[in-house]
C-alpha cells in the first residue's frame, strides 16, 4: 500500500495509479462498515485510495474531536489486508494553514436536522471533501448511507459545482442486534451500548407504522415508544432521499431518519426506502 501524508506525495500518486480512482474519505478508527466501502469500492474501480483525516472544521466547540478515536496503526493494517492501493494521512496544518479563508456552504439540505444539532458541521465536511477531492481527484465517491443527510450534501455539492465524479452510496453495515456500526460506538457504556440497537428499532417501527396507514406524527410518536427510556430522542422524521426534505408518506424514494441521545453520546440512523424494494441495509 502506497502512503502519502503531505500534498505533494498525494499528487505524486495521480500517475501512478489505475483509473477509474475509487475514493473512500473516513476519519479513521476503522470498522466493518468502512471495510464495506472499501468492497465495494474495489469491485467498481481500477484502484482503490482511503484518507484518515480526523477533520477538526466539522467538529463544533464542544464536541467530541480531541477524545474522537484514533488508531492509525491498526486502521494502517486493516487496509492493508483489504489491499487498499494508497491512503492519504495528510496532517492539519498542510490541509488548514494559518491563512485559509475559505470555506463551502453547504446549502439547504445542511442547515437541517443534523445542521440544527451541529451548525457548522456540513460546512465543515463539504469543505474538507472538497480539499480531498482536488487532492485525490478521484472518478467514484464512495459514501456510507449510514450518513445520509452527509450523502445528501455532498451530492447535491457535486452536482451544483460541476465535480466530474461520480458518487456511490453503500448500505449500513450492522452489528447481530441491529446497531449502525460507528466508531462513536466506543464511548457507549455496557449499559448504553444495550439501550443503543432501539434506536434501529424504532426507525422499523416507524417505517412499518407508515406501512399500515399511521400519520407520519403518529408513527413517530410509535418511533419514541419504541426508543429505550434511558434515550432521549433528537428527531425521527420521513424525508426525501434526494432533498433531505421531510415527506409525510413513503410514496417515493425516501430516508426515515432518527437521532437520539445515549448519555452524552449523540447516534444517527435511518432506513432507506425505495418503494417496492425491501431495505438493503445488512447486519
Ligand atoms: P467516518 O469515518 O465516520 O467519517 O465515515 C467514513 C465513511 O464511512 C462515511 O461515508 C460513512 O458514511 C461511512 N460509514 C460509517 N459507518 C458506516 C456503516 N456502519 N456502514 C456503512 N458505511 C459507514
Amino acid at each position: 500500500m502506497l502512503i502519502a501524508t503531505t500534498l505533494a506525495e498525494a499528487r505524486a500518486l495521480l500517475p501512478v495509479l489505475p483509473r477509474p480512482v475509487g475514493f473512500v474519505p473516513t476519519m479513521g478508527a476503522l470498522h466493518a462498515g468502512h471495510l464495506e466501502l472499501l468492497h465495494v469500492a474495489r469491485k467498481a474501480s481500477a484502484s482503490t485510495i482511503v484518507s484518515i483525516f480526523v477533520n477538526p472544521l466539522q467538529f463544533g466547540a464542544n464536541e467530541d474531536f480531541a477524545n474522537y478515536p484514533r488508531d492509525v496503526q491498526g486502521d494502517r493494517s486493516k487496509l492493508e489486508r483489504a489491499h487498499v492501493d494508497a491512503l492519504f494521512l495528510p496532517n492539519a496544518t498542510e490541509i488548514y494553514p494559518d491563512d485559509f479563508t475559505t470555506y463551502v456552504d453547504a446549502g439547504a439540505i445542511g442547515s437541517t436536522f443534523e445542521g440544527v444539532v451541529r451548525p457548522r458541521h456540513f460546512r465543515g465536511v463539504a469543505t474538507v471533501v472538497t480539499k480531498l477531492l482536488h487532492i485525490v481527484q478521484p472518478d467514484i465517491l464512495f459514501l456510507g448511507q449510514k450518513d445520509a443527510q452527509q450523502a445528501c450534501v455532498l451530492r447535491k455539492m457535486i452536482v451544483d459545482l460541476n465535480m466530474p465524479l461520480d458518487v456511490e452510496l453503500v448500505p449500513t453495515i450492522r452489528e447481530d442486534d441491529g446497531l449502525a456500526m460507528s466508531s462513536r460506538n466506543a464511548y457507549l457504556s455496557a449499559e448504553q451500548r444495550a439501550a443503543a440497537p432501539s434506536l434501529y428499532r424504532a426507525l422499523l417501527a416507524l417505517r412499518e407504522a407508515l406501512e399500515h396507514g399511521a400519520s407520519k406524527a403518529e408513527a413517530a410518536e410509535i418511533a419514541r415508544a419504541t426508543l429505550s427510556e434511558s434515550a432521549t430522542p433528537d428527531y425521527f422524521d420521513v424525508v426525501d432521499a434526494a432533498t433531505f426534505e421531510p415527506i409525510e408518506q413513503l410514496v417515493r424514494e425516501a430516508f426515515v431518519i432518527g437521532a437520539a441521545r445515549f448519555g452524552r453520546t449523540r447516534l444517527i440512523d435511518n432506513l432507506h426506502i425505495v418503494p417496492g424494494r425491501v431495505e438493503t441495509s445488512v447486519a
